[in-house]
């Protein structure tokens, strides 16, 4: 090898232990996560007590009832999300009729009956995205937009003089009031229709679907609103028992779990059965009051200090696929201009905010810190990121660049991963079962090579560590938010229903809808 070469390699090197030494900030010890368990224990608490007092609110959800498979009949659910409309029919095959089966008969049944897959069948769907004009439009044309789809839907269906139970998945912050009653907070993501914020949402919708009604076509009963991540954790709860938390990790992130009325000191209403409810989280929010700065990086800092929601959201802006590559492309500045990366030239396209995709993130993380082949997913990646013109890399990518970005690249997956798996911990430890399951749904955790499996070993040494039993299932609820609506609105009416009386040893299905 010539002096020259081994200069480079010499020099390669040393960059490499550089950048692995200014990005230390970014791994956090299994101490500091118990440190930052035990606060968020402290946000849960108060937000348990008061919504007004609270950074991280613990919202009522009012879906007291999950799943039991007894769900019978058809439903409409409808998620109106940031771009687009979608609404869907969904048929549950219940128990079969059970009229006159003798009650051995019955429990033989049932005990066959454990399916594993869940007992739905989707009848139709339809999306529509929603027009510009709509987004600016004034509240009552966007109702009678989203009204007039679903009829048109109903009408396709044949569901013409039926009277149809329909769940709302709202993904916007409301107060609650009771399970569809929801004061809009404030328009987030596209929308800004006047006459929405300070209004029920759900009587919204009711009147556009009344002025869209005429004899001819369905009843329909708005009988349900709710977020996705009660939508997730309400599908999951459909294919396994023990689920008592909903997770979205995509554009932004947040959680909800099952909680004992008795432990709500703000539950405004008697203690009856069911003797819990779903408390959406919001523990994006966690930080806001500054109680985890000292684990954030300068990256983050200024992150935070220059978005368009300063001091909101800091543990979102520590998760979510909105913020990760945002976190990326700072810390890269950082290294180019101490001269770590790209012999200190940056690439003009690094100088845009945001402008890094997520999806790069997780192909970069395919490929594997030992790499015989030379990381060629982070080469590939960073040839489709920048000009190919750029007289920099006109032969390709050195070395040390590609090592380095991948480790910087995974040691922020990586963390976000960790700080996912602290506040399901965190949230697990308030459940009493040994076994609970997780529903999840989101792209970053879906679509992430290891993202998944980084939370579960993660939860796995939270439990080495500690020495609380538990176990976890990780359930991906796909699309959780538009079915968990559908199934919102069985259960409602599933409560509704009397079903079975036993009578002189035979047992009688007493009422249908
Ligand atoms: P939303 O959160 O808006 O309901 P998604 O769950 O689909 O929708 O999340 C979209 C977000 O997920 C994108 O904004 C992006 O940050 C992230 N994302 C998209 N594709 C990928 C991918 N391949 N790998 C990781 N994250 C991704
Ligand atoms: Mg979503």
């Amino acid at each position: 090898m010539s002096s020259n070469n081994n200069e480079s390699s010499n020099k390669q090197q040393q960059n490499i232990e550089h950048a692995d030494l200014l990005t230390k900030s970014l791994i956090l010890s299994h101490e500091d996560f118990e440190k930052i368990s035990t606060l968020l224990t402290k946000e849960f608490d108060r937000g348990l007590r008061s919504t007004k007092d609270s950074i991280v609110k613990m919202y009522l959800t009012y879906v007291r009832s999950l799943p039991n498979r007894e769900e019978h009949g058809r439903y409409l659910a409808l998620d109106l999300g940031g771009t687009n409309v979608r609404v869907l029919l969904l048929e549950f095959h219940g128990p079969p009729s059970l009229l006159s089966l003798k009650s051995s008969q019955r429990r033989q049944q049932q005990q066959q009956q454990e399916p594993k897959k869940p007992p739905i069948e989707i009848i139709d769907s339809s999306m529509k995205p929603i027009p510009t004009e709509i987004f600016h439009g004034t509240g009552q044309q966007l109702f009678d937009f989203i009204a007039e789809f679903i009829v048109e839907f109903a009408l396709r269906n044949k569901l013409a003089g039926v009277r149809i139970a329909l769940g709302f998945t709202f993904s916007f912050p409301v107060v609650q009031q009771g399970l569809a009653e929801a004061t809009l907070v404030t328009w987030t993501k596209a929308f800004n229709c006047p006459g929405v914020v300070g209004n029920d949402v759900v009587r919204l919708l009711k009147a556009s679907l009344k002025r869209k009604t005429h004899h001819s076509i369905p009843f329909i009963d708005v009988v349900a609103i709710i977020n996705d991540t009660t939508g997730t954790l309400i599908y999951g709860a459909l294919q396994d028992k023990n689920c008592g938390i909903g997770l979205i990790v995509g554009t932004g992130s947040n959680a909800c779990y099952v909680e004992y009325l008795s432990k709500i000191e703000k539950w405004p209403f008697n203690y009856s059965d069911p003797k819990q409810v779903v408390i959406n989280c919001e523990c994006g929010a966690f930080g806001d009051n500054h109680v985890i700065d000292w684990a954030l990086t300068n990256w983050d800092r200024r992150l935070n200090y220059e978005s368009l929601n300063l001091n909101k959201q800091i543990h979102e802006k520590l998760i979510s696929g909105m913020y990760l590559p945002e976190i990326l492309r700072r810390c890269l500045l950082t290294l180019i201009e101490l001269g770590i990366v790209f012999e200190g030239k940056t690439p003009i396209e690094l100088f845009r905010p945001y402008s890094i995709k997520t999806k790069y993130m997780s192909f970069i993380d395919q490929d594997n810190e030992n790499d015989e082949n030379n990381f060629p997913n982070t080469r590939k990646a960073l040839a489709d990121m920048f000009n190919s013109k750029n007289p920099l890399f006109k032969n390709g990518f050195s070395d040390s660049d590609v090592k380095i970005i991948h480790m910087i690249n995974r040691r922020i997956t990586k963390r976000s991963a960790n700080f996912v798996a602290n506040a399901l911990w965190t949230l697990a430890i308030r459940i009493d079962n040994v076994d609970v399951a997780i529903a999840y749904d989101g792209s970053l955790i879906c679509l992430h090579p290891y993202y998944r499996s980084w939370v579960e070993e993660k939860l796995n040494e939270f439990i080495k560590k500690t020495g609380i039993k538990k176990r976890f299932r990780l359930i991906h609820a796909n699309d959780g938010s538009l079915y968990g609506a559908a199934i919102v609105a069985a259960i409602c009416y599933r409560e509704k229903r009397p079903k079975f009386i036993k009578k002189r040893g035979k047992i009688y299905e007493i009422t249908r809808f």
